[in-house]
């Protein structure tokens, strides 16, 4: 489990990112400071002194093994500065919306479009935090669909249709934090791991009492099934989910007229929880170092992975 140590070191503003982070060196002593928070330790033996070599590897002074801040990362192999990739983090974190492959080609001067949205997919799989605490208290929970005309059935997945379940903290009328997974249905197999892995067992889950729920009544959780009406109810009995569901479709009209990859949605998803749930941090600059610091400890991920996408069932494996 990756904790990272609470770090007050982050840009506070745009002004002081520019003056701080315009140098390979800056960056390179911010990504060391973030990966050895107690002073370098050589990966190979523990030694913990060390000089830095033309290349910016970390080489240890006893056994001489080179430490890279990028190997392994998200980043292995890169060719482009660090400058480059921290001005990514940076618009990625801070501007509103974040930023799209075209923008980000632009901004930086890319050679092609490809670059530029591997690295934003890659920025997103550092979004999420292995290990993130579960939701808590009340909890709404709920699936919805997204893409496809034909309305299909609910147990069986829907044809040509993205299932995602939404689970929404509910704190009186406001909302909470959130958590957003592509599902391949909506069984109660499926059910119960999403619930187990993103709620925490005491909490209070709130359905509409779909059949796919009734594991909730024997569990560690307190269900409240409300059962609307009619369908349509659904925004009053639970107004959280209904609420982050429209959110998540009128991002995907606006980010891609309504047509998407589903295999990638995940990803896209993954960001707008990201974003959502700092939305009251009160400064951006500490966004900007969650992502840095999740970049640092990544793994890293080739360009077929990347294309690849997601599918549900390997996100429910791990
Ligand atoms: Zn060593």
């Amino acid at each position: 489990m990756t904790e990272f140590i609470i770090c007050a070191d982050f840009p506070r503003n745009q002004v002081e990112f520019e003056k701080r982070f315009g140098s390979e060196q800056t960056c390179r002593d911010y990504l060391a400071k973030i990966k050895w928070p107690d002073g370098f330790i050589c990966r190979n033996c523990g030694h913990q002194a060390y000089w830095i070599s033309a290349k910016g590897l970390y080489i240890c002074t006893r056994c001489e093994s080179p430490n890279s801040l990028t190997a392994g990362t998200v980043m292995h192999g890169t060719k482009k500065p660090l400058t480059y990739w921290f001005k990514a983090m940076w618009w990625f974190t801070t501007r509103k919306s974040g930023v799209n492959a075209i923008n980000l080609k632009d901004l930086l001067g890319l050679g092609s479009y490809q670059t530029a949205w591997i690295w934003l997919h890659k920025l997103r799989d550092c979004t999420i935090r292995k290990n993130r605490e579960r939701l808590s208290g009340t909890v709404e929970i709920d699936e919805f669909v997204v893409g496809g005309q034909q309305p299909g059935k609910r147990g069986r997945g829907a044809i040509g249709k993205t299932i995602v379940v939404a689970a929404v903290e509910k704190e009186g009328r406001r909302l909470g934090r959130i958590r957003l997974q592509v599902v391949p249905d909506c069984s109660a197999n499926v059910l119960e791991q999403i619930v187990s892995t993103n709620v925490e067992p005491g909490s209070t889950a709130i359905t509409d009492g779909w059949k796919g729920y009734s594991f909730l009544e024997e569990s560690s959780y307190e269900h409240k099934a409300m059962v609307a009406s009619h369908i349509d109810n659904k925004e009053c009995v639970l107004p959280g989910v209904h609420l982050i569901a429209s959110l998540v479709k009128r991002l995907i009209v606006g980010t891609f007229q309504g047509r998407f990859d589903p295999k990638h949605l995940q990803s896209y998803l993954d960001e707008y929880v990201f974003r959502f749930n700092r939305r009251k941090s009160l400064n951006v600059g500490k966004k900007f170092m969650r992502i840095a610091q999740q970049v640092t400890a990544s793994a890293k991920t080739t360009y077929k992975e990347v294309t690849a996408g997601s599918s549900p069932f390997t996100l429910l494996a791990n």
